[in-house]
Order: C-alpha cells, then sequence, then structure tokens
C-alpha cells in the first residue's frame, strides 16, 4: 500500500483551511512562505513544502505513515483515556475537552504507543499529537509512555519517542507535573537495562515534556527550525531583563548549545531512525 492510500484510509489531515482562507479542498497556504499547494501534491511530499522545506505539523497517523514500515505497527494501551478527577473547568469541563479532541483526532490521548519496524528493525515506538490539546502531557500520557518502556524492557526493544507536546496538561494539576518524575524513572530503568532510546524533537516540544523523557534519549534528533525549549521565550525575557537572538529555542540554534545532536530532513528520517537502530543491534 502506498503512504497516499495509507493516509486515504487512515490518517487526519488536519491542514485547517477555513484558516488560511482558501475555498476547497485541492489547495492550500504555507504557512510560512505563503505559496499555494495542491493537498495532495503536499502529502506526497510528506507535508513539506517544496518551496521553502517548511515542516507542517503531522498527526500520529501521518507520522507512522512517514516513519514506520507499511503495516507493521500495533499499537497497545489504545483505550486509555483520562477522566475528569479533579473536576476541572475553565469555560468548559474538562471531560468535554476530552471528548472534543477524541472526535477531532480520532485518538484517545495525545499519545500513541506500540511496537512497529523502521527499515526492518524492530522497536517500540511513541508518537505525541500536538492536534489533541496541545499534545498535553497528563496522566494517559505518562501511563501510556511508561509502559511502553516497560514493554520495551520486557522484549528488550529499543526505543523512539517523537515528542510535540506544549508541556503538562493544566486541567490535571499535579498530577500531571508527576508524569515527569514516572517517565524520567522510566527512562532510567530502560538504560539500566542498556537499551536504545532515540527521542525526536517534533515542533513543538516544550515545558514539561521537554523537563522529562524528550531530553533523556542517548541520541536527539529534530526537524528543522521546531521550537524546542522549556519555558517560553517572552516569559524568559521578561524574568531575565534581556532581548533573546531571533532564532532562539528553534532546532538550530539548541543544537549549536549541545541539546540535540542531529537536524534531519523529514525526508531522511526514516531512513536515519533506521540506520540508527542497525547500529544498536
Ligand atoms: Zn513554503
Amino acid at each position: 500500500m502506498s503512504i497516499a492510500e495509507w493516509l486515504a484510509k487512515k490518517a487526519h489531515i488536519d491542514i485547517e483551511p477555513d484558516k488560511l482562507d482558501i475555498p476547497g479542498d485541492l489547495q492550500t497556504k504555507c504557512l510560512a512562505c505563503g505559496e499555494v499547494l495542491f493537498r495532495k501534491m503536499l502529502i506526497e511530499n510528506q507535508k513539506v513544502c517544496p518551496h521553502c522545506n517548511y515542516h507542517f505539523r503531522l498527526t500520529c497517523s501521518e507520522r507512522l505513515a512517514f516513519t514506520t514500515d507499511a503495516d507493521t505497527f500495533k499499537e497497545f494501551n489504545q483505550n486509555l483515556e483520562s477522566t475528569n478527577f479533579l473536576k476541572f473547568k475553565d469555560t468548559q469541563p474538562y471531560s468535554q475537552r476530552i471528548e472534543q479532541a477524541q472526535k477531532r483526532s480520532g485518538i484517545k490521548d495525545a499519545i500513541i504507543t506500540g511496537i512497529a519496524e523502521i527499515n526492518g528493525h524492530k522497536n517500540v515506538i511513541s508518537i505525541m499529537d500536538f492536534g489533541f490539546m496541545g499534545g498535553s502531557m497528563g496522566s494517559v500520557v505518562g501511563e501510556k509512555f511508561s509502559l511502553a518502556v516497560e514493554t520495551a524492557i520486557k522484549k528488550k526493544l529499543p526505543l523512539i519517542s517523537m515528542s510535540n507536546s506544549g508541556g503538562a496538561r493544566m486541567q490535571e494539576g499535579i498530577i500531571s507535573l508527576m508524569q515527569m518524575a514516572k517517565t524520567s524513572a522510566a527512562i532510567k530503568q530502560l538504560a539500566d537495562a542498556g537499551l536504545f532510546y532515540i527521542s525526536v524533537l517534533l515542533d513543538p516540544t516544550t515545558g514539561g515534556t521537554t523537563a522529562s523523557f524528550a531530553m533523556l534519549g542517548d541520541v536527539h534528533l529534530s526537524e528543522p527550525n521546531a521550537l524546542i525549549g522549556f519555558a517560553g521565550k517572552r516569559v524568559i525575557e521578561q524574568t531575565i531583563r534581556q532581548k533573546l537572538p531571533k532564532y532562539f529555542q528553534r532546532a538550530e540554534f539548541v543544537q549549536q548549545h549541545g541539546m540535540i545532536d542531529k537536524i534531519v530532513h523529514r525526508h531522511e528520517l526514516k531512513l536515519t531512525l533506521g540506520r540508527l537502530l542497525e547500529y544498536a543491534e
């Protein structure tokens, strides 16, 4: 099955045409350079703008289709979902927000986990989806990630994590912050078992996710221009009363400061992951 066919069947193509003011479903506009793009062509190009190389955000399904070998992904714990245990309500109850996000995204929470193959190399993989409540890390993300690590240890498989997250999920209060400790402890167990862990940081990876499992990889990869940081630029500027560089917290800046090993173009990501997995065998 080709990628285009797979996507037509499974993926949720979400380029938000309404916001871009382009009629119809055939075309969209590059969010970076403004060029009009045919959707079909854009998907075939793995949602990378052919004019300026802008990497559009992907859903979990798209990420799977572009990164793993066809029909190899076996998901686990797909039915775990959050409850509104704090009875949290802002402009609407948290339970309602979850329901809407589930309907829109087709997944139960902001992460999917499972076993897959990449260029023939078996691994446990976790993929976050920014489209689900900003990829926020609550109890379910922490639990599913930790269970994925446990499976990797049990099956002696390497782990690939693809983070795409705005940080902790405020609707779950302190429980969401506890996920930082929980996932970090899980990664320590993976390291103690001598297993390889590749962390891929996608646009954006910030807050509690950066402050835990996303930054604990043996190897850190990123896509070009991804926003990677803990607190936002404006908050830091206000705190230290200094102007920060224009590209502060972008992948290229973060790499120059030693926190990322390699920035990989989306077209090269599968190949790079496959090679790294091969070295680890
Ligand atoms: Zn562009």
